[in-house]
C-alpha cells in the first residue's frame, strides 16, 4: 500500500478498515465523454443582422422581439448582440462595406452598430424589413444581411476566439453545452481521486467473493457517502445568475466591453435547475452531518470540519445465480450488483424511519435478492445510513468493478446517484459510455458467431433529456485486475 493510500485508509471507520483488501492497486480516473461530446459536429444556423445608428438599438431589439417572440430573439446567447463595424470578422467586413451605404458607415467614425436580429427561421424577411423601416431614426435605407453562426455555445475560450474570427463575435460563458463543465469535473475529480483506488479495490474484492460463493458473476458494487466540507460556490453562481437576469438595451459602451457584460442572455449555469437544487440540499445536509458527528468531540471540531470524510453506505456482489430457478441462462437481472446495492440503500432509509420492515414473503420466489448474502454485505448493511434525509442515492458515489448494463445504468440514474466510477468497460453491453459499441470483440467464444456489437453507445451518465446527470469516470488500473468477464454478459 502506498503512503497516500495508507493515509486515506487511516481516516476510515473501523468497519471499512476491516473490509478492505490488503493490497490496493493504483490507477487513474478517466472522465467519461458524453454522447454530445463524441457525436455533435459543428451545428450552424442562419441569422439576420442589420445595422443602425447606436441610438436606435433599442427600437431594433423591440422589432426582433415582437416578430420572433421573446425566446426566438434570445436563443443565441453566445453571440454578441451588437458589434462595431471595426469588430466584424474580416470576410463580413469586406462584404458589408460594399453594400448600400456601407462605405460611409465604415469609414467615418460613426456611431453605427451591427445587430444580430435572430434566426432566419423565426423572422419573415418582408415583415422584418417593414418593421425596421418604422424604427425611429434608423434612416432611409434599411439594410439586412444574412450570416452563418454556430448554433451552440463554445466550450472553451479558444473556440470562442476562433468563432469570433470565422463567424461573429462569440462569448465563452464558462459553460459546456455538450457535457459537464470541465471545472466541475476537475473539482470533483480531485476529491474522488484521493480514495477511488480504495473503493474500486473493495468492489473488486466483493466481485470475487460473490463468484466464490457461487451466487453470481465476478461483479461488485460499493456505494459511499462523501462529505466535502464548506462547498460554497452555489451561492456565488446564484448571484451570477441574478446579475445576468437583468436585461437592457445594448449601448456602444457594452459593445466595447469584455466578455461577461453582454446583455443578450446571461444564463451561465453549467447544469440544469436540478443540479443547483442538488447542490443546495447537499450543502444543507452536510451542515447537519457535521453538526451531529462533531458535537461530542469539540476539541477535534476545527480539524474534522476542514476534512473530507467518506463512509460506506452499501456493498453488494452480483447474485444473478442465487436461487435463479426461473431465469434461464442470463440469471436473475434484478440481482445485478448495482441494483442490489441501491436496494440496500433504500432499505436503510426505510429502517431510519422506524417503519416495520415487511418480513412477509409475498411470492414463492423473491426476485429482488436484496438481503445481504455475503458477510461483508451484512456488516455494512447493519450500519445505519449516515444521512438518511435525501432522495434514495442523492449525491452518493457508486464504485463498480464493471461498467453497468443498460438496465442498471438507468436504475443508477433514477436513484439520483451523484457520481459513478467503474473498473472494466463492457463495450458490448455497458450503458454508461458513449463510444460506439464495439464489434468483433467476441473472439472465439462462439456464442453469437460474431454477429453482435455495433450501434451507438448510450452514455447514460450524462443525458440531460433524462432529467438527471451524473459525473462518471472509468478507472484505468496501473496493472490489470483478474476479473475478465465474457463480453456478452450484462453487468
Ligand atoms: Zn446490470
Amino acid at each position: 500500500m502506498s503512503g497516500s493510500i495508507e493515509a486515506v485508509v487511516e481516516t476510515l471507520d473501523p468497519i471499512a478498515k476491516r473490509l478492505l483488501p490488503p493490497e490496493i492497486p493504483k490507477g487513474t480516473l478517466v472522465p467519461l465523454k458524453t454522447v454530445l461530446e463524441l457525436r455533435e459536429g459543428l451545428a450552424l444556423c442562419q441569422v439576420y443582422v442589420t445595422r443602425a445608428p447606436q441610438k436606435c438599438t433599442f427600437g431594433v431589439f423591440e422589432v426582433a422581439k415582437r416578430i420572433a417572440g421573446n425566446d426566438g430573439a434570445r436563443n443565441l446567447p453566445h453571440l454578441r448582440r451588437c458589434i462595431k463595424p471595426a469588430d466584424l470578422p474580416p470576410h463580413l467586413k469586406t462584404a458589408f462595406v460594399n453594400e448600400g451605404n456601407g462605405r460611409s458607415i465604415h469609414m467615418a467614425k460613426s456611431q453605427w452598430l451591427y445587430i444580430v436580429l435572430g434566426p432566419k427561421t423565426e423572422l419573415p424577411y418582408e415583415e422584418l424589413e417593414k418593421a425596421l423601416r418604422a424604427v425611429d431614426g434608423i434612416g432611409e435605407e434599411v439594410w439586412l444581411g444574412e450570416i452563418t453562426v454556430p448554433l451552440l455555445a463554445p466550450s472553451s475560450q479558444a473556440q470562442a476566439h476562433m468563432w469570433s474570427h470565422e463567424f461573429w463575435q462569440t462569448i465563452y460563458r464558462k459553460s459546456n453545452p455538450l457535457g459537464p463543465h470541465p471545472s466541475t469535473v476537475q473539482r470533483m475529480e480531485t476529491a474522488v481521486a484521493r480514495d477511488a483506488a480504495v473503493w474500486i479495490a473493495l468492489a473488486q474484492q466483493t466481485a470475487k467473493k460473490a463468484q466464490k460463493a457461487g451466487m453470481g458473476e465476478p461483479i461488485g458494487a460499493v456505494i459511499i457517502k462523501r462529505t466535502i466540507p464548506r462547498r460554497s460556490d452555489s451561492g456565488k453562481s446564484n448571484a451570477a445568475k441574478q446579475a445576468g437576469a437583468k436585461k437592457g438595451a445594448c449601448t456602444q459602451k457594452e459593445a466595447d466591453d469584455d466578455e461577461g457584460s453582454d446583455d443578450w442572455n446571461a444564463d451561465n449555469s453549467d447544469g440544469d435547475g436540478m443540479t443547483s437544487f442538488a447542490e443546495l440540499t447537499n450543502s444543507m445536509k452536510q451542515l447537519d452531518v457535521s453538526q451531529s458527528t462533531t458535537q461530542p468531540q469539540s476539541n477535534l471540531k476545527a480539524k474534522s470540519d476542514s476534512k473530507e470524510t467518506t463512509q460506506i453506505v452499501a456493498i453488494a456482489g452480483d447474485a444473478r445465480w442465487h436461487k435463479h430457478g426461473c431465469f434461464g441462462d442470463t440469471g436473475n437481472p434484478m440481482a445485478h450488483a448495482a441494483l442490489r446495492a441501491i436496494s440496500m440503500v433504500a432499505q436503510k432509509l426505510v429502517r431510519s424511519e422506524n417503519r416495520p420492515e415487511s418480513e412477509e414473503q409475498i411470492m414463492e420466489f423473491e426476485c429482488f435478492q436484496d438481503k445481504p448474502l455475503l458477510n461483508d454485505e451484512q456488516l455494512v448493511f447493519d450500519i445505519d445510513h449516515p444521512s438518511p434525509d435525501g432522495y434514495l442515492c442523492h449525491d452518493l458515489e457508486l464504485y463498480l468493478s464493471h461498467e453497468p448494463c443498460t438496465m442498471c445504468s438507468m436504475g443508477i440514474l433514477h436513484s439520483r446517484m451523484g457520481r459513478v466510477v467503474f473498473g472494466r468497460r463492457m463495450p458490448l453491453t455497458g450503458g454508461m459510455t458513449s463510444e460506439d459499441r464495439a464489434s468483433g470483440i467476441c473472439g472465439d467464444s462462439g456464442i453469437c458467431e460474431g454477429s453482435c456489437g455495433g450501434g451507438q453507445g448510450l452514455g447514460l451518465h450524462y443525458r440531460k433529456e433524462l432529467n438527471w446527470t451524473l459525473l462518471g469516470w472509468e478507472w484505468e488500473a496501473d496493472s490489470p485486475d483478474s476479473l475478465p468477464l465474457d463480453p456478452h454478459i450484462h453487468a
